[in-house]
Parts: C-alpha cells; structure tokens; sequence
C-alpha cells in the first residue's frame, strides 16, 4: 500500500495502476461503516484508493471542524487491512490549491434537510468530491447510504459535470443496538451514547407502520416524534418523510421515500434513516 500526500505522487502512484480503479472518500477516524465501503471497493476493483481528508469546507461550523476526530496512523492500519492500494492523505494546500475560487453547487435535491440545517454544507462536499474525481479518474466511488442526501447531492454533480465516475451507495453499517456508526459517536458521553439508538428506533417505528400500510407522510412524522419525544437527551432537529428522488416532503407516501431525521446529544449532531420503499 502506498501513501500519497501531493497531486503528483497520486498521479505517479495512479499511473501504473490496473484497472478499474474504486474511491473511497473519507474524513478519517475510520470504523466498520468505512471498511465496508472498502472491502465493497476491492471486490468489484484492481486497485482501489482511499482518501482521508477533514474538508474545511464542508463544515458549516469552526468548532465542529476543529473538534473533528483524527488518528491517521490507526487509519491507515485500517486502510491496510482492508487491502486498500493507494491512501490518498494531503495536506489542505493539495486540494484547494493556491487562489482556490470555485464553488460546486447543487440545485434543489440539495437544499432540504441537511442543507437547510448546514448551510454550506453540500457546496463543500460537492466542491471536494468533484475534484477527488478528477484527480482519482476512478470508475466506481463508494459512499454510505447513512448520508443519504450526500450520495444524491454527488451523483446529481457527477452527472452534470460529466464526471463519469460511477456513484455507488452501501447500506448503513449499525451497532447492535441500531445506532449508525459515526465518527462523531465518539464524542458522546456515555449516557448519550445509551439515548443515541432512539434515532434508529424512531427510524424502525416510522418504518413498521408505513410497512403495516400507513400512508399519511404526517402520521409516520408523528410516529418518529413521539418515539424521540420519550429520550429526553435528544435535541430533535428535524423529522422528514421526503420523495425518494427529490427529497420533497410528501403529504401521501405514494413513491419511494426515505424517512429521516437529525438530532443533537449534547453538542453531538447525529443523522439517520431509513428508505420506505421496496
Ligand atoms: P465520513 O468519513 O464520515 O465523511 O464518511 C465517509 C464515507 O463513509 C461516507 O460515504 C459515509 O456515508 C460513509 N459512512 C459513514 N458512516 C457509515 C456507516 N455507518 N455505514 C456505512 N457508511 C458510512
């Protein structure tokens, strides 16, 4: 496995590389939901390439940015382990390059939910996963379904950039007791770690009753909001039932949706959901 820091030597390192080549985007701080997207990468690839990189940009606030956890050796153990090629790890300078004045912005999918609650969120990530495409030229990139509007914001951008990178979305990777796996699950006190799996079952509920043949997006609403309602250390921030495609909200869930949700614990934001559809 090579590690690469600088433009140049991704190019040297991708020059000799067979093909096809997977992309696993990270922000580091690595654990069983990045290693899946991993070992997803190094089945369908000949070589496969990791990044880590904590984008400044996409955090829409400077403690969140500066709190964020990093470890890079204990990553690229894992990238190791998990039979990774090529670690991509730069510095700031290498990916926003000297005068660096472009913004990606995507349109409408964009703007509802964690757009709305993170303003400039998605400019950040769509701006440094366009040009982790670029620089990479990988066929296949691999990214999370716990981000769900994430792996809809890129694709939309890949498209109409004519990045030809294919998007490939992997299910959600959870800890026994439902809660997502998260970088960010670090930084919360044990007994917000214990509230934290009511996002998931709030998630479940909304789930089971749309499954049993609810049809009211604002009853299957309901249903997540009481459920949180009952975990006093959750800071709900937002409860949606959205169009599976255009992230609208939905008055009749007639489509395939997605039911999601934000919330805080503590000073711990965390997100999760669940498709309705299928
Ligand atoms: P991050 O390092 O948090 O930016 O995440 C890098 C990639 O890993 C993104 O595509 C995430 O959606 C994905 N990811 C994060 N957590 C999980 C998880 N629990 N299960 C599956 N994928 C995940």
């Amino acid at each position: 496995m090579q590690v690469v820091r600088t433009r140049a030597e991704l190019r040297g390192a991708l020059g000799e590389a067979p093909r096809p080549i997977g992309l696993v985007p990270t922000m580091g701080w690595l654990h069983a939901g990045h290693r899946a997207l991993m070992q997803r990468s190094r089945v369908d690839s000949s070589t496969s390439v990791a990044s880590i990189f904590v984008n400044p940009r996409q955090f829409n606030e400077a403690s969140d940015f500066e709190q964020y956890p990093r470890n890079e050796q204990s990553d690229i153990a894992i990238c190791a382990e998990e039979g990774v090629d090529i670690v991509f790890a730069p510095p700031v300078e290498e990916v926003y390059v000297d005068g660096f004045d472009t913004k990606v912005m995507v349109g409408a999918v964009a703007r509802p939910l964690e757009g709305a609650a993170r303003p400039g969120h998605f400019e950040g990530v769509a701006t440094v996963v366009a040009i982790l495409f670029n620089l990479v030229g990988a066929e296949r990139a691999y990214f999370g379904q716990k981000d769900a509007q994430q792996v809809m914001v890129i694709r939309r951008m890949a498209l109409d950039l004519a990045i030809p990178t294919e998007v490939i979305a992997c299910p959600t990777v959870r800890e026994s007791d439902g809660l997502a796996l998260s970088s960010r699950n670090v930084h919360l006190s044990p007994e917000e770690r214990a509230a934290a799996p009511v996002l998931h079952r709030a998630l479940v509920a909304a789930r089971e009753r749309w499954a049993a043949g609810e049809r009211a997006a604002e009853a299957l609403r309901r249903e997540m909001r009481s459920v949180l309602a009952d975990e006093p250390l959750a800071d709900v921030e937002y409860v949606s039932v959205a169009d599976g495609e255009t992230l609208a909200e939905l008055e009749r869930v007639d489509r395939p949706a997605l039911a999601s949700l934000a919330a805080r614990f503590g000073s711990t934001r965390l997100i999760d959901n669940e498709p309705l559809a299928g």
